[in-house]
Parts: C-alpha cells; sequence; structure tokens
C-alpha cells in the first residue's frame, strides 16, 4: 500500500505543477545520484532568433535567407521556425519545397525550384560531403550552414537564451549533492557556454536523438541512478530509458506518455521543488 505521506508529497507537488505519476516516481526520485538535462526548451527558452546571416562566394545576404526559409519552412524544429519568421519580417517570398528530408539532429534537405537546397549543422554538411572554406565556431550561438547543389553558402547564427533561473535551480539541485548533466544535439561551443554560464557539471555535445540514450546509460554505469529532464523533442527514448523521466513545459504528447513526472511550468525551479517534495514524503513515511 501507498503510504498516506506520499499523497500528501503528491498534493505538494500538484500545487506547483508537478505531477508525479503515481507514488513510485516520488519515492525514486529519493535514489537519484545525477540530474541529467536536455539543452533547448529545459535549460534553454527554446526561443530561437536569427542574428547573422553570412553569405559565402557569390551569395548574397537576402537570397542565402529566403533559401534557407523556403527549406526550413517545411519544418517544425523551433530553429526552422526562427530562420522563416526572420525571412518574413523581411518581407522575403518563399517558395514551398517539391520535397523534402528531415534528419533528426541534423537539419534539412528540401527540394527548391533553384536546386537542392541543404540547410542543417556541421553532421549534416559532413554526411553530404559539403566542403566549407570557412573556420568556424566563434562560441557563441548556434551556426546552422547552407548548401545549395552540393556548394557551401555560406551559414547562419541563431541565439536561444538561458532561462533567468536556470543557474539558481542547478546550485539548489547540486546543493542536494546531485550530479548535473546536459546532453543535446547542439555543437560542442555553444553547449560548453550554457553549461558554464549555468554551473552545470558535465556536457555531452553533437548527439543525435538515438546517442542520448547510450550517453545516459553511460552516465548510469559512472554514477548511479539517473533522472532525465527534457523538454519531449526527440527524446522520448532518453526519458523511457532513465531511471527517473520527466517532461518540462508543454512537453510533446508522446514525452507526457513516456514520462514518470510532469512538469507543468516551464520554470527550471520546478526540478529543485521535486527533489525537496521527494525527500521530504519520504522522510515522514519511514
Ligand atoms: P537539442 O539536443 O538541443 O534539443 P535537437 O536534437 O532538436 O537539439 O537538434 C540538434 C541540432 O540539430 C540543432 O542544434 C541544429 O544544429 C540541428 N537541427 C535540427 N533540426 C534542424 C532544422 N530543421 N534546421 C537546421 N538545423 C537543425
Ligand atoms: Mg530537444
Amino acid at each position: 500500500s501507498v503510504p498516506l505521506a506520499f499523497f500528501s508529497g503528491l498534493g505538494a507537488g500538484s500545487k506547483r505543477g508537478i505531477l508525479f505519476k503515481g507514488g513510485i516516481s516520488l519515492e525514486a526520485m529519493r535514489n537519484i545520484k545525477v540530474l541529467v538535462m536536455d539543452k533547448t526548451g529545459t535549460i534553454t527558452k527554446g526561443n530561437f532568433v536569427l542574428q547573422e546571416v553570412r553569405p559565402s562566394g557569390d551569395m548574397d545576404i537576402n537570397t542565402l535567407l529566403r533559401l534557407c526559409a523556403s527549406c526550413e519552412s517545411a519544418s517544425t524544429h523551433p530553429i526552422a521556425h526562427s530562420i522563416v519568421t526572420a525571412a518574413q519580417n523581411k518581407g522575403l517570398p518563399l517558395t514551398a519545397p517539391d520535397s523534402v528530408e528531415e534528419f533528426a539532429g541534423k537539419g534539412i534537405l528540401a527540394r527548391l525550384p533553384e536546386g537542392e537546397m541543404l540547410c542543417g549543422n556541421r553532421k549534416l554538411m559532413e554526411q553530404f560531403h559539403i566542403s566549407m572554406d570557412q573556420a568556424h565556431g566563434n562560441g557563441y550561438g548556434t551556426e546552422i550552414f547552407a548548401a545549395l547543389n552540393g556548394t557551401y553558402t555560406g551559414h547562419l547564427v541563431i541565439s536561444d537564451t538561458i532561462k533567468e533561473e536556470a543557474a539558481s535551480a542547478i546550485r539548489q539541485i547540486k546543493s542536494k549533492g546531485i550530479t548535473t548533466a546536459m546532453l543535446t544535439g547542439d555543437a560542442a561551443d555553444s553547449a560548453s557556454a550554457v553549461a558554464k554560464a549555468t554551473g552545470i557539471d558535465e556536457v555531452h555535445a553533437r548527439l543525435l536523438p538515438q546517442e542520448k540514450l547510450s550517453e545516459l546509460q553511460k552516465i548510469r554505469e559512472k554514477h548511479g541512478e539517473v533522472m532525465f529532464v527534457g523538454d519531449g523533442i526527440n527524446d522520448a527514448p532518453v526519458l523511457a530509458g532513465a531511471d527517473v523521466g520527466a517532461a518540462m513545459g508543454s512537453g510533446a504528447d508522446a514525452a507526457i506518455e513516456a514520462a514518470d513526472v510532469v512538469f507543468m511550468t516551464s520554470s527550471m525551479s520546478a526540478i529543485p521543488q521535486a527533489f525537496s517534495i521527494s525527500r521530504a514524503a519520504s522522510r515522514v513515511a519511514r
């Protein structure tokens, strides 16, 4: 039977927008050694804004932005949305692609009237053997590279914002003796900048969605039981593979389904609160 203390814990959680699926997840949180988080939408707001357009060769700024936006108009990724919005704000006419192929954790390939357009990260460029003429990696923002008919045409820089409460939430979690780690598909530079600003202990970058699960398992072998918190976009397998999986914010349906804990708020403060509630509940129950 579920001890009464767990019911009060469930109640304390729901008042703060934290849903524990049954007393089991509340109790399981007590044993967590590492909190593993997704970057985008969990530690950062996921409100991407286009900052720079850097064409290469004969390409001009507006053409590059228009081609990338036409390509990204077929994607629902928040990065894609920021590129489309920037082009629309400039009044650039977009063309709907004839066909598209999206590569999870990499980017997108679209067939446009102008030709085959690739828009995505370095991994996507490597996959299609695109040679890039410039050195990149300026340490801020996410870089999205573009190629038209196999030729590199430039890059875009897109910024996201770290949640205001992130650093204090991480501090509180660490003060409970829990190690913190971040898994992301983003490049190493922007990932370490976020980890440094928030005090996160470990960073694992450039991961494809399926690689996040194996990285989580390695962390588990090294430190012990893991809790994973993600916004659910591409994260459902990792969420299901953690000892405690949590979906944050307006998570995708698949994530809410796979989650043991659902944070109805997108505030990171809910994470240390959930740990406090679980510890208080189990103290009373014993
Ligand atoms: P995260 O691990 O930060 O949640 P994702 O797995 O959703 O990120 O994406 C990882 C990376 O893949 C992004 O940082 C971006 O470089 C690239 N990417 C994914 N989808 C797209 C897209 N539609 N257009 C451009 N780049 C993309
Ligand atoms: Mg994600």
